[in-house]
């Protein structure tokens, strides 16, 4: 993703009622109280990590009002594009967070996230930041972590040799493969699916959208 500095949006965030900023915070007002004291219900947690503008989770909080929301994103000047949209909104079932992925474990206590959603995470193509993939073993020891028993991934990417990886990383980690599709919408767009906005994009381009979903 392309950043631009947008001027003030660290302080947009910090005045937003549907934000959290980490900067600065250790995560014990948030770890374990997800539900009841954030939500004030009782509901399943999903997040997004790398939500971007955050189409994706936005559509999702709307479709599903019995879930609770969490889009992740690392930099403040993306996440205030999200924001944008939230405001126009009623629902009170979606939250932003920015953090970054690498302080999950900070902010979620053990099996207190029943989904996460990886969706066009950045490839890091080089092998000397492999460790940066959001799908690599460094991020599913995070992932074990805060998933609930039955919880599980889904992630989506029209990078090959990325998705090759991850499938790596998954048999390296010993997580069981729900599904391995190399080519989602094949037939047209696939029922059921939410597209990102880079998945909207590379589909627009052609380019075949594969999508893992993954259990420990
Ligand atoms: N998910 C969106 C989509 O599919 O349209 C955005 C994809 S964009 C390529 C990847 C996003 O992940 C960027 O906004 C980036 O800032 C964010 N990101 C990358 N590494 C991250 C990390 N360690 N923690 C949180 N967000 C991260």
């Amino acid at each position: 993703m392309r950043l631009r500095n947008i001027r003030g949006a660290q302080e947009k965030i910090l005045e937003n009622p549907y934000t959290i900023q980490t900067d600065g915070l250790n995560g014990d007002d948030y770890k374990g109280l997800w539900q009841d004291k954030i939500f004030g219900n009782h509901n399943p947690v999903h997040i997004e990590i790398g939500m971007g503008k955050g189409q994706f989770i936005t559509q999702l909080a709307l479709e599903h009002p019995g879930i609770n929301y969490i889009g992740i994103e690392k930099y403040s000047s993306v996440l205030v594009r999200a924001l944008e949209k939230r405001e126009t909104l009623e629902t009170d079932n979606l939250i932003f967070m920015r953090m970054d992925a690498e302080d999950l474990t900070s902010y979620f206590a053990p099996g207190e996230v029943d989904r996460i959603y990886l969706n066009f995470s950045d490839p890091w193509p080089k092998d000397r930041h492999a460790k940066r993939r959001l799908t690599s073993t460094n991020f599913l020891e995070r992932y074990d972590k805060v998933l609930s028993p039955d919880g599980y991934i889904q992630f989506k990417t029209d990078n090959r040799p990325l998705f090759d990886f991850s499938l790596e990383q998954l048999d390296e980690a010993g997580w069981i493969k729900d599904e391995v599709n190399f080519d989602l919408h094949k037939d047209g767009p696939a029922p059921n699916n939410i597209m990102t906005e880079y998945e909207m994009k590379f589909y627009q381009m052609g380019n075949p959208i594969c999508r893992l979903v993954a259990h420990r």
